[in-house]
């Protein structure tokens, strides 16, 4: 199954991926430990995707 990570924003393999992690109901792949890592420290960041998330210009919110 391809997969995002949601930290570098890379398309993976799930089979092949370095690490996952389960948020709420929703199991997360990363093509490394480091993302993983970056991942853990601060999970809202990588999973609110309702708040338009990285890239700035497209949406404007608050
Ligand atoms: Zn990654």
């Amino acid at each position: 199954m391809q997969v995002t990570d949601p930290v570098c924003g890379m398309s993976i393999d799930s089979a092949k991926a370095a690490a996952q992690e389960a948020v709420a109901g929703q199991t997360y792949y990363f093509c490394s430990d480091s993302c993983h890592s970056k991942f853990r420290a601060d999970p809202a960041r990588y999973t609110a995707k309702e708040h338009g998330g990285k890239g700035h210009g497209s949406h404007r919110c608050c």
